[in-house]
């Protein structure tokens, strides 16, 4: 269908709003158009967190040379003609709005070439005015890049999230296009840097793999089922993957819906798939999972909200229950695990422990940690852990008591006294917990540890070291290390995490970077950062930072164990050394 403009009737019908927010809402736009022009390639370049770039190639039909600057016209799209086709809308996008709004705030080039034409046209808008237009030899298909995004609306520059933040919207928008889309080919680059890629093989569970990681994949179950609708002759097809019920999540976030091809929000859906585990989940906890729900197009309405995030469906506890019966028929036949058992385990012995090597490929740099297990365990003591899972605000609840520090032995262990006694503490194990109890709560509300610049340092790696680095540098990132590739097998570091202290910085990062080979998940990652920072054994303590240590490990959540389970504290009580002196 050829572009044309719509006229105003349609225009007025259709779901208004600001469709280009952010840089994650441009690569939003270009892929779903690259989606709808039947691509099997889609290729998405991204500079500086899209702030200086972002460029999607596809190898969909093309524009064809006379509709290009109809295209970046406002209201002019190929989808839509009349009022009435929006109430069976088949294709992603169907305003005509996006690449007007994006024309209007950036430096547009637009490369296209139709697929039954012999060349290629190119067209450059800045802030919406046409200054160039050059026929040009290019393959079939089509090539959108958006340059300095905002550069004209300094207020909305203003207000951009932080890179990594638009990093890891952009990663998912990208992700879930891929795996609602497993014929098409992905690639996703950030800064010259694959982080992403998708085979098009077909296969959606091969793409989920990708994009969630070999080990929490194995982890889900596969759900298939199908509905009619009622009165209509159509069905709802479900299909996708959810988590086994004895792993769970604090809520329902991670529930990725599709309808049609489009990722939604939808919380009535995503209320349909907790509740299909009724009983089966401890109370307060969620599953997590990727469902493709296909419903007939004219039961549902994507013209709700600008960004077409959300949809309405003629009949919603149609939808519901067919989501709900799909998941509960997996569930059921499920059997499930005995969870007492698994509350009797240790409170390392967590569900990403036993499963190395974890999240093969993984993409969510989002420090997503799998659900502590802690806030269940008691340590004997019956102390609350100073916050839990679902806490919003962190309070200082005290895990141990008052302990006064007596000194040190073998520069390595803490003597102190309370209430019950003597308590020897190994000064490492302590401050390794306090560290990683510290680094889960920063990232828990921001993006990334705090990094310091220190002066450039050049570092050689091997192949092998190269290949961990390049897949996780957006979690070396969070953690506070700044690398720069700087060469075959050589990168510059410029900065570090804050307390790392300056004759640890290569010895630790090689330390980190040699876990990262074993593929550890970013948990684990950030347990070896908090051990490569913290003071190691053999070291004389000042008596003012044993205190501090002592103070901080008083209001620490399970101070009794490092993460790796090392025991940190031992109790003598005063009956136990009384007794060692009267035999
Ligand atoms: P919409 O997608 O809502 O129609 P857009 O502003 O995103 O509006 O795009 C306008 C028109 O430009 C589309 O209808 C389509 O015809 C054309 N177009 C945009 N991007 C592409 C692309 N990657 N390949 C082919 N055609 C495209
Ligand atoms: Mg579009």
């Amino acid at each position: 269908m050829a572009i044309r403009l719509l006229d105003d009737r349609v225009v007025s019908q259709i779901a208004a709003g600001e469709v280009v927010e952010r840089p994650a809402s441009v690569v939003k736009e270009l892929v779903e158009n690259a989606l709808d022009a039947g691509a099997s390639f889609v290729q998405i370049e991204i500079a500086d967190s899209g702030r200086r770039r972002i460029q999607v190639n596809d190898d969909g039909s093309g524009i064809p040379v006379e509709e290009v600057p109809l295209a970046v016209m406002r209201h002019a799209t190929s989808k839509l003609v009349t009022a009435d086709d929006l109430s069976h809308i088949e294709t992603l996008g169907f305003r005509g709005e996006a690449l007007a709004s994006v024309a209007a705030v950036s430096r547009l080039t637009v490369t296209s070439r139709y697929r039954d034409a012999d060349v290629g046209v190119r067209l450059r808008i800045e802030g919406g005015e046409l200054i160039e237009q050059a026929t040009i030899g290019v393959p079939v298909g089509t090539i959108i890049a958006v340059e300095n995004l905002f550069f004209n609306t300094p207020a909305r520059k203003k207000f951009l999230k932080s890179d990594m933040t638009e990093k890891r919207v952009i990663n998912q928008i990208v992700m879930n296009y891929a795996m609602a889309y497993p014929h098409v080919r992905f690639v996703l680059i950030h800064d010259d840097r694959e982080v992403f890629r998708s085979l098009g093989t077909g296969n959606f569970a091969d793409v989920v793999v990708k994009v969630v990681g070999l080990s929490q994949f194995r982890q889900m179950v596969e759900v298939s089922g199908q509905d009619v609708v009622r009165g209509h002759g159509g069905t709802i097809r479900v299909r996708g993957f959810v988590s086994e019920p004895n792993l769970n999540r604090k809520d329902r976030t991670r529930i990725t819906l599709f309808v049609n091809g489009r990722a939604v929000q939808d919380n009535s859906l995503s209320y349909a798939v907790s509740q299909a585990y009724h009983t089966l989940l401890p109370k307060g906890r969620y599953p997590y999972g990727i469902l493709l729900i296909q419903v007939p197009p004219e039961i549902v309405d994507v013209n709700v909200h600008p960004t077409k995030a959300e949809v309405r469906f003629e009949d919603a506890s149609a939808v519901f229950a067919a989501v709900q019966r799909a998941v509960r028929d997996v569930i059921l036949g499920y059997s499930q695990p005995s969870l007492a058992n698994r509350h009797q385990t240790r409170p390392m012995d967590r569900d990403w422990d036993d499963d190395k090597p974890t999240r093969i490929g993984q993409m969510d740099f989002g420090f997503d940690i799998p659900d502590r297990a802690d806030d269940e365990f008691s340590f004997g003591d019956n102390q609350r852990p100073a916050y839990t899972d679902e806490g919003e605000q962190p309070q200082r609840v005290r895990t141990l008591p008052v302990l006064r520090v007596l000194g040190q032995i073998g520069a390595a262990y803490i003597v102190t006294e309370g209430p019950a006694g003597m308590y020897l503490i190994d000064q490492h194990g302590a401050h390794q917990r306090i560290l990683y109890e510290s680094f889960r709560r920063v990232l828990e509300e921001s993006d990334a540890l705090e990094s310091q610049p220190i002066e450039t340092q050049t570092i050689d790696v091997s192949v092998a070291e190269n290949r961990a680095i390049q897949a996780n540098m957006d979690m070396l990132e969070r953690l506070g290390f700044v690398l720069e590739s700087f060469g075959i097998n050589t990168y510059a570091l410029r900065a570090v995490p804050v307390e790392l202290t300056q004759t640890d910085i290569i010895s630790g990062l090689a330390h980190l970077i040699e876990r990262l080979q074993e593929r550890i998940d970013p948990e684990t990652l950030l347990m070896h950062l908090a051990d490569v920072i913290a003071v190691k054994r053999g070291v004389i303590m000042p008596q003012e930072d044993m205190q501090a240590l002592i103070r901080e490990l008083e209001h620490t959540p399970s101070p009794k164990q490092d993460t790796f389970g090392e025991t940190i504290i031992l109790h003598f009580s005063a009956e136990q050394i009384a007794r060692q002196f009267r035999n």
